[in-house]
């Protein structure tokens, strides 16, 4: 009988469990998308980016003569149907650690195991599972340091190869059209303006993964903190889709450690805050929904989308040059420098005193690369409301970091007031925003809506009258 292989954010053939196990049975597989009630609730831009990396992923199952079913509603619903259209008699997936996702797999998995049927999921979205990692007092960690410490040397097992071939089952059950799905329809901006900067798919990935390998992770420990500088991986939109496996990097980085890269070892450890950031999603889910410490429930956060403020963040003109050059980089690729992401984050958070769930909504929308554990961990540790967080009376002065990260040209790529002749990017940005937002580059630079020196002071204020 065949096995039902459920894909979600697991879009490869490349180091999947799950599917090398379905591979090996020889039975037949027959590989599912739906468009879940957790899909529904995505952000615009990563639900045309999981769009897109579903199209790839199609395509990939094809050329080793399988298909990918598309099916649209509850995953519980579709999963039942598609096992007495199919008679499948095992459903298997990778483990997803994020709220929604755990609700909807707890849901299928005591629904089909009821009707006997072999459900069951596989790890494959992680280097290190989350509960397998813990103190000495048997807690969970709540601090990257001693968690990294505490895992840097663990022996992780070599990614597996890609099947070169899914036995078919007799006859295939209908799928949905992709494009009848209409998943870059909530684009304002319009896929067109995003798409370019996008590394879309497996092969996408790991051509991306080699050119790093090859070309930037020797200067990467420093290159990674200048915005104007291509320095970092870039997959973050791979792994999130699960277009490349964690454990394909780990052991490019170990490689690149062993030749005597410079930057491997800051690699590695970039590669475990993303797995901090599920460690702590699995033990608090709340990390996505609320204050992680809870005193900062008392903090006096503004928390009115209305305010002219936080539109002036939204839309890239607070007149903090740094902070609107970082929206608009978003705005235009889906994606954000992370020294940029911590600057408009403590910007919105400290100088703005807005609460950073706006913040994290807003990134949720406008991401291609939105991951639910790094984005809510990003947030939190930039507020300062996270288990491990940069201290609230720490601001980052918006102004000096352009020289401390040379981000002057950056700044130039993505602001085109005040510039004769603004480059592309910078265009780009008035050619995708929405017309109510009346925007102009030949607008003057606005003032800033909140200084610095103001912002600071607001926000100390605040913090210390409550002797957090
Ligand atoms: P590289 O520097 O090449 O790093 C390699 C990989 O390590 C990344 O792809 C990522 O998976 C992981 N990584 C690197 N830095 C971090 C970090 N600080 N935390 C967790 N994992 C990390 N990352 C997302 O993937 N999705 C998000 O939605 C997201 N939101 C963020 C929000 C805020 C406010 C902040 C401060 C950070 C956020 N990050 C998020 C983390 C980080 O900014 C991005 O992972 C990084 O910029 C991606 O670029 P890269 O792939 O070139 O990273």
């Amino acid at each position: 009988a065949p096995i039902l292989m459920w894909f979600r954010r697991d879009l490869r053939l490349t180091d999947h469990p799950a599917l090398t196990e379905a591979a090996a049975t020889g039975r037949p597989v027959i590989p599912v998308f739906i468009h879940d009630e957790v899909v529904e609730d995505y952000g615009p831009a990563p639900r045309w980016r999981l769009g897109e990396g579903v199209r790839s992923f199609a395509e990939r199952l094809e050329s080793i003569g399988s298909r990918l079913i598309l099916r649209r509603g509850r995953a519980c619903n579709v999963l039942e149907g598609l096992v007495e259209e199919t008679g499948a008699t095992a459903v298997w997936w990778t483990r997803a650690y994020d709220p929604p996702s755990v609700e909807r797999d707890e849901a299928v998995k005591s629904s089909l195991t009821g009707r006997d049927v072999d459900a069951a999921s596989r790890p494959g979205h992680l280097l290190f599972e989350p509960w397998t990692v813990e103190t000495k007092q048997g807690e969970f960690y709540k601090v990257y340091t001693p968690y990294m410490r505490s895992v840097k040397n663990r022996e992780v097992a070599d990614p597996e190869t890609a099947p070169s071939e899914l036995a078919a089952p007799e006859t295939w059950p209908d799928s949905d059209d992709l494009d009848d799905w209409g998943m870059g329809a909530a684009m304002d901006r319009g896929a067109e303006i995003v798409a370019p900067h996008a590394y879309i798919g497996e092969d996408a990935a790991q051509t991306r993964l080699a050119t790093f390998m090859r070309d930037l992770i020797e200067d990467y420990a420093q290159a990674r903190d200048y915005p104007g500088v291509e320095g970092t991986s870039g997959l973050s939109e791979n792994l999130t889709y699960g277009e490349i496996s964690p454990r394909t990097c780990w052991h490019a980085g170990l490689r690149a450690r062993d030749a005597g890269k410079a930057g491997a070892e800051t690699f590695l450890q970039e590669l475990i805050w993303r797995e901090f950031s599920y460690h702590l999603l699995h033990h608090t889910p709340r990390l996505m929904t609320g204050n992680w410490r809870e005193k900062w429930d008392a903090f006096p956060w503004n928390e009115d989308e209305r305010l002219t403020e936080v539109k002036a963040w939204k839309q890239g003109r607070t007149g903090i040059r740094f902070v609107d050059a970082a929206m608009r980089e978003m705005y235009v690729t889906g994606r954000m420098h992370n020294r940029s992401r911590m600057v408009v984050a403590s910007y919105l958070t400290k100088h703005l005193m807005c609460h950073w769930k706006i913040g994290m909504h807003w990134f949720e929308e406008h991401l291609i690369d939105w991951d639910p554990a790094n984005n809510s961990m990003g947030w939190q540790w930039s507020a300062g409301s996270g288990p491990d967080a940069t201290p609230f009376f720490r601001v980052f002065n918006p102004i000096t970091q352009v020289d401390k990260f040379k981000a002057d040209g950056y700044i130039r790529n993505w602001i085109a007031e005040g510039q004769d002749d603004p480059p592309e990017d910078a265009l780009d940005y008035f050619r995708a925003i929405p017309r109510r937002w009346s925007m102009s580059p030949d607008d003057d630079y606005p003032e800033p809506v909140v200084s610095h020196e103001d912002g600071r002071q607001r926000a100390l204020d605040a913090y210390q009258a409550r002797e957090f």
